[in-house]
């Protein structure tokens, strides 16, 4: 098993989950651009948004948007992406489809400037900052009845 997302998906490789289930998994990613860098994956492996099906798409979509608000609304960010990479040209690095969820505390002086080492520290902080959201991702993913 190559893939690194797989691999911490099955245990096999340490990575932070902040949630899964539904098809969907949401882990912090290692090297994050601001504080609370998120990462939502399909659980299956998918190489891009190029590849995967409708119905995970819009899950991993929709997890991500529950994220951008949890975000704006609950934590006050005054803003924050929601992007993917397809493919190298694109910038994308690891070759299982997901979606980055990056809050924005302040002016932003590049878009993946600031890329650092995330900290177990930080991580933990970042969990327990988002705990108690999680039932919105939930929430926002029982809603799927379109597909
Ligand atoms: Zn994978």
């Amino acid at each position: 098993m190559e893939c690194v997302f797989c691999r911490i998906l099955q245990g096999l490789e340490e990575g932070f989950i902040l949630y899964r289930g539904k098809g969907v998994a949401v882990i912090l990613d290692k090297y994050p651009v601001s504080k609370g860098h998120l990462l939502v994956l399909s659980e299956e492996h998918y190489v891009g948004v190029h590849d995967t099906p409708p119905n995970v798409l819009a899950r991993v979509w929709l997890a991500a948007s529950s994220l951008a608000r949890v975000y704006r609304v609950a934590l006050k960010a005054p803003g924050v992406n929601v992007v993917t990479n397809s493919g190298g040209a694109a910038g994308q690095a690891i070759y299982h489809f997901h979606v980055h969820v990056i809050p924005r505390w302040g002016p932003v002086k590049g878009f993946w400037s600031g890329r650092r080492d995330l900290s177990e520290g930080e991580a933990v902080e970042v969990l327990n900052m988002l705990k108690p959201y999680t039932a919105i991702v939930e929430e926002y993913l029982e809603r799927v009845k379109l597909l």
